[in-house]
């Protein structure tokens, strides 16, 4: 399940839990495509969407998003170093449901439109 807290004014926070299953909030920024490249000596794959996650508290910083494949990817250091063919991590988790729930919303919106 993921948790989405927006407030009076709008802005919103996303809440992931850490190691110990304490909620942290993250801002989520919204990407383009990212091409395929080196940073920091990590392989960033080529992502046709991206989204910046930055938790709040720390500043810690993570550039997820879905390959082409459809898996999903992240920078962060429980996804980078993971030995399992099917890696994930606790944003992939987290942005796989939002993903999928903001197509649905986009799609109602794209059939709305037409009436
Ligand atoms: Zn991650």
């Amino acid at each position: 399940m993921t948790v989405i807290l927006i407030d009076d004014r709008g802005a919103g926070t996303i809440q992931i839990p850490d190691a110990e299953g304490e909620e942290r909030s993250y801002d989520l920024t919204l990407g383009g495509p990212v091409m395929g490249h080196q940073e920091a000596g990590v392989r960033v794959p080529e992502l046709p969407r991206s989204v910046r996650l930055t938790r709040l508290d720390t500043g810690d910083c993570y550039l997820v998003g879905r390959q082409k494949s459809g898996a999903w990817w992240c920078s962060c250091p429980s996804f980078t170093f993971a030995k399992r063919a099917d890696k994930t991590c606790k944003h992939c988790q987290c942005l796989a449901p939002l993903s999928a729930w903001l197509r649905h919303l986009l799609r109602e919106t794209v059939h709305a439109e037409r009436f």
